[in-house]
């Protein structure tokens, strides 16, 4: 049985969303909090809790996600962009559908806190 989340739901289209891109591996929509001028969430359609459960058999939609979010960041004007994947509680991670976040449109600190 697999666990509902808020991105599961906009996946079924029970909650709406802002999207920017779809395709048969992946949606991608605006975050409804934004922490930049530009901040955009990559979800697979696959339900994947994590990184920490993602398999071998996994490899080609991994890619096709990092290689999306070069796409997405590209036509949404960005030349220096942040990509983020929060791994667990205690690194930040609050929806437990695996994502990608993409930052930019500012300038960005490193190390984050
Ligand atoms: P994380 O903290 O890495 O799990 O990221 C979850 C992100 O999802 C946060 O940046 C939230 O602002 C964002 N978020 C939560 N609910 C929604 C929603 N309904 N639509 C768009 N983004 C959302």
């Amino acid at each position: 049985m697999t666990e509902e989340t808020i991105f599961s739901r906009i996946l079924k289209g029970e909650i709406p969303c802002d999207e920017v891109y779809s395709d048969e591996l992946c949606i991608a929509f605006k975050d409804i909090e934004p922490q930049a001028p530009t901040h955009i969430i990559i979800i697979p359609r696959k339900n994947i809790p994590s990184l920490k459960e993602i398999k071998d058999s996994d490899s080609s939609l991994l890619g096709h996600l990092l290689l999306t979010s070069t796409k997405i960041a590209k036509k949404e004007g960005l030349d220096n962009w942040r990509t983020v994947i929060n791994t667990g509680e205690l690194a930040g991670q609050t929806v437990f559908h695996l994502h990608i976040h993409i930052i930019g449109g500012r300038s960005l600190n490193w190390p984050p806190g």
